[in-house]
């Protein structure tokens, strides 16, 4: 099925930081790509320490030829040695080929791998792949606060087709949007036991830091989870993340320099911890008077001072 309903010149994915954008654009659609998108003009003053970051890692196209190692947070590092995530596996298929961000930290890729293969015993096909990073991460031109460092990935939605996708409709297709129009609950004529299934075997997964999901989507886990119930900690209730889920991994063991997630806590976070996603100010905020601040972009001063030797590598 490919809609063209809607097209956007750039995307904006409603992971971290999401709520500025909620209340400037309100809920983030599946954004399309195209197979010939715009590349962006050589920078004049590159050098500048003015230049955002984004401009500057926005503009790599290849890995940086260093040991692979995760460098900072995951909204505001960079990654080195990254690998790529192959576009076509047997259980899994990589969506916006045009954004080149198929990168990740290899445990990241070895992941990927793992949950796509072990897919089909839990009823759901295979995985479409959405943003990872960019080959040496760092923050994007669009999108995405985190997704820096190697160790996000968008997960969609949507099973995976029997047949391999065509590179247009990797960039046309839309994922599937699973919360109901009232955003009170997932909907019940698309919502199934192997969306479940497969977000528990992600957050089962012992390098498994976090998981995104809408609110929505964390009550329905709530309620339709069995007695196991200890991986719905890791699962956490966020703006958007309704057309797809968010993986965060656990800092890798080779990447002294990564700035951990804090552990997740110790109860399912579901019932009353929900209350305040339904509720009125959450689900209709009122605009607000003053325009919301808008934060200036990063610069290279403010990511870790490794990120430079990333950016100027090989
Ligand atoms: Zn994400």
């Amino acid at each position: 099925m490919i809609s063209l309903t809607f097209k956007r010149a750039s995307f904006i994915s409603s992971c971290a930081g999401a709520a500025l954008f909620l209340a400037l654009h309100g809920a983030a659609a599946q954004d399309k790509d195209t197979l010939t998108p715009q590349q962006p003009p050589p920078l004049a003053n590159a050098e500048d320490p003015a230049t955002p970051a984004k401009e500057l890692f926005g503009r790599k196209t290849v890995p940086a030829l260093l040991a692979s190692r995760t460098i900072g947070g995951y909204s505001k590092g960079c990654l080195a040695g990254a690998k790529a995530l192959p576009i076509n596996g047997k259980t899994w298929q990589v969506m916006r080929l045009s954004r080149n961000r198929n990168w990740g930290h290899p445990n990241l890729v070895q992941f990927l791998e793992r949950l796509a293969n072990q897919s089909p015993k839990t009823g759901w096909r295979g995985l479409l792949v959405g943003d990872m990073s960019q080959p040496r991460g760092g923050p994007m031109r669009t999108g995405h606060a985190s997704h820096q460092v190697g160790l996000d990935a968008d997960i969609w939605l949507t099973p995976m087709p029997e047949r391999q996708l065509t590179r247009a409709e990797r960039e046309e297709l839309s994922a599937t949007m699973v919360v109901a129009p009232d955003r009170l609950d997932v909907d019940p004529n698309i919502w199934t036991p192997a969306h479940l299934n497969v977000i528990k075997a992600a957050a089962q997964d012992t390098q498994v830091s976090r998981i995104f999901v809408n609110a929505a989507i964390k009550k329905a886990l709530c309620r339709d989870a069995a007695q196991d119930r200890t991986w719905l900690s890791k699962v956490r209730p966020w703006w958007g993340h309704d057309y797809h889920f968010h993986v965060r991994l656990n800092c890798p063991a080779d990447s002294p320099d990564c700035t951990p997630q804090a552990p997740p806590e110790h109860n399912d976070g579901c019932g009353g911890d929900l209350d305040h996603w339904f509720s009125d100010e959450v689900l209709h905020p009122k605009p607000s008077p003053i325009p919301p601040k808008v934060k200036p972009p990063m610069r290279m001063a403010e990511l870790p001072a490794a990120c430079r030797q990333v950016l100027v590598a090989p």
